[in-house]
């Protein structure tokens, strides 16, 4: 490990100016991310800079609005637990607690969790090309074992996949991200937080040098009733998602007037088409339904050598998410979904 010096201020203005103009300097929050690049030697910080001990950014508190500001500083386990969380975004607390470990979750922030970086093996393996890593190296994926990679949105250079859960249910709830930084505050709404690879997989999201994440907005919404997060994975815990589908809706007289259909494990962002969910308000909450969205959630999709499985395996999550939100009870353990 590189030697390094350490900072632990208590006001986000110095934590800011301290980062923007220190060319080596990076936040760590729970550290449950930057710790493992760090021991991989993927990043070496020459100044870390905790943010743990900020005033107000760690508290879950309504909105004017109706909706809920969530503190950058709460962890993953406080939110997926907090009492306005589960009665009012459930499909955000199943996501959260499909993550990780207790362990993790206890020390893992929600501002973090936005920032984690790709599971790629090739990024994680120093003595291999990776453009993300190293840009303009090649990417060891692309020819290589690509079975985790992304279907959707790839480019030539990535093909990556971002591998958050929680954000699948941010992207579907609409979420906005407060950012302050040098040049004072703004608000970025989630679909344009993280990025696609393009020509440059280095740069995963939208934040400029010294940014600080300051709390994510939940707006008011109507999606509580039905709702479910599908992940599907190698094992049942403890691993990242291969696919994984946030579905929720909202029926009036029995067909749909508000949905959200988010997708994780395919891209290098959680993969929402505004199209899919348009085609299905009016409709019944019903398999040819659901199978119509994912038809058109998958279009373009291009698979690799060891990955083509996860287009049909999207569809089929698809669909069957879409009945485990119509019908929550076949969401419990060991619950088979309504046929
Ligand atoms: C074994 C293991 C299994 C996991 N499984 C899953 C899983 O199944 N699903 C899942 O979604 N996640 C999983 N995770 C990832 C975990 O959720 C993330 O590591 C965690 O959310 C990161 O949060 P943190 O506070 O620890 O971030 P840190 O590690 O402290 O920071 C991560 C990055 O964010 C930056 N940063 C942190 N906070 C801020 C801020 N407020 N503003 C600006 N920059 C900031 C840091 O500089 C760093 O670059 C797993 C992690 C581990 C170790
Ligand atoms: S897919 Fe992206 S992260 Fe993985 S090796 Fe290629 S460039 Fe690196």
């Amino acid at each position: 490990m590189n030697k390094f010096s350490f900072a632990s201020p208590a006001v986000a203005g110095e934590a800011i100016e301290i980062v923007a103009s220190e060319p080596g300097s990076m936040y760590v929050a729970g550290g449950t991310n930057l710790l493992d690049l760090w021991k991989y030697n993927i990043t070496q910080p020459d100044l870390l800079v905790d943010i743990n001990k900020l005033d107000n950014h760690h508290a879950i508190e309504r909105l004017p609005d109706g909706g809920l500001r969530l503190g950058a500083l709460a962890t993953n386990a406080a939110t997926a637990y907090h009492p306005m969380i589960e009665e009012r975004y459930p499909l955000l607390s199943k996501t959260i607690l499909a993550g990780a470990s207790p362990q993790i979750r206890n020390m893992a922030t929600n501002g973090g969790n936005l920032l984690q970086r790709t599971r790629c093996y090739y990024f994680y393996d120093v003595n291999t090309p990776c453009n993300k890593r190293e840009p303009g190296t090649g990417c060891s994926a692309i020819g290589g074992y690509n079975r985790i990679m992304g279907i959707l949105g790839t480019s030539d250079d990535c093909i990556a996949t971002f591998p958050s859960d929680m954000c699948v249910a941010l992207a579907a709830l609409d979420a906005r991200v407060n950012v302050s930084g040098p040049k004072g505050e703004r608000t970025i709404p989630f679909a344009d937080f993280h990025r696609l690879p393009g020509d440059h997989p280095e740069i995963d999201n939208d934040l400029r040098k010294g940014e600080l994440i300051t709390s994510i907005d939940l707006p008011p919404d109507n999606l509580t009733t039905h709702n479910s997060y599908l992940k599907i994975r190698d094992r049942n815990s403890y691993a990242f998602a291969l696919v994984s589908v946030a579905t929720a809706f909202e029926l009036e007289n029995g067909t749909i007037k508000d949905i959200r259909i988010a997708l994780g494990g395919v891209a290098h962002k959680p993969w929402r088409v505004p199209e899919a969910e348009a085609a299905l308000i009016g409709r019944q909450p019903d398999d040819e339904s659901f199978a119509l969205a994912a038809e058109i959630i998958l279009r373009g999709a291009k698979p690799y050598t060891f990955n083509s499985f996860k287009i049909e395996l999207a569809k089929r999550a698809i669909i069957r998410n879409g009945r485990m939100a119509l019908n929550p009870s076949s969401q419990l353990p060991g619950a088979r979904p309504s046929a």
